[in-house]
């Protein structure tokens, strides 16, 4: 059997998760890089993988989907061995108040950021706990600094979607303390990445620099930093922590 020990990124093509899955190689992980829409994008991303001299495979999957998010740990299991997840895939939505949104929207938006970010995490419980046979190895999942500040007006929903990411990952890392499983999180603040496009408000990032006390935004690279440093040995005694990676924010 090919004991390659692979990291999966999920929402790797574009963004934070294409920083961690670049950073990731070059700190020695071969890297899974898991997508929805953009498979030429998350080729992409295995390609300068596999330039790093690291093993790269990309996995299609909805991880708001149980049977995608299953079938895509089987062909994980089927190049390697799973090593370590960074629960990444998440979305936002336009602003809205609270008072107009749609149960659409929010089943979606917990459909994606927590249950997906769950259902990840179970199955690769599965896989790296102790008690599962397994040999260990870390989770990051990606939160938001909105679990602090609540997006009033903007996307509350998101907000609330991240709190639930906090909660999680403190729970499940004391579950997990003593099964060679370190859960622990990221809180980025305002990154300029394609998020906030998609949330209708493509300027979001610049606009919001005043607010930000080191007077701009982060890059994706500089979260991925914080997550590759989570997953590493030299974060041994971390575990259920919340690094805010907000420029002060
Ligand atoms: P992004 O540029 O919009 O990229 C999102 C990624 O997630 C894409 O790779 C996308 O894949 C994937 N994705 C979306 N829905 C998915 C699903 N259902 N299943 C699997 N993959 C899915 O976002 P980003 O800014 O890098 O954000 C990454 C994470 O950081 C998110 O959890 C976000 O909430 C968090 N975050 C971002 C900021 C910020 O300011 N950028 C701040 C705080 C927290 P496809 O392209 O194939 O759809």
């Amino acid at each position: 059997m090919d004991t390659t020990r692979f990291l999966l990124v999920t929402g790797g093509s574009r963004g934070i998760g294409a920083a961690v899955a670049r950073q990731a190689a070059a700190a020695g992980w071969h890297v899974a890089v898991n997508y929805t829409r953009d498979g030429e994008a998350a080729e992409a991303v295995a390609a300068e993988v596999r330039a790093a001299g690291r093993r790269a495979i990309t996995l299609q999957a909805d991880v708001a989907d149980e049977a995608q998010v299953e079938a895509m740990f089987a062909r994980l299991d089927a190049e390697g061995v799973l090593g370590g997840l960074v629960n990444n895939a998440g979305v936002v939505d336009v602003a809205q108040r609270l008072d107009e949104m749609s149960l659409a929207r929010l089943q979606r938006m917990f459909g994606i950021n927590v249950i997906g970010s769950m259902l990840c995490a179970r199955a690769a419980v599965r896989r790296l706990s102790t008690r599962h046979g397994g040999a260990g190895g870390p989770i990051v999942n990606v939160s938001s600094v909105a679990s602090r500040l609540g997006a009033p007006g903007q996307y509350l929903d998101y907000a609330a979607s991240k709190g639930a990411i906090d909660v999680f990952t403190i729970g499940l890392a004391r579950e997990l303390a003593t099964e060679g499983v370190r859960v622990n999180a990221v809180r980025p603040g305002i990154i300029d990445t394609d998020i906030h496009a998609s949330g209708g408000q493509p300027e979001r990032a610049q606009q919001m620099t005043p607010m930000i006390p080191m007077q701009r935004a982060g890059t994706a690279d500089e979260v991925a930093s914080a997550v590759v440093w989570l997953l590493s040995d030299g974060a041994s005694y971390t575990t259920g922590a919340l690094l805010d990676v907000t420029g002060g924010r």
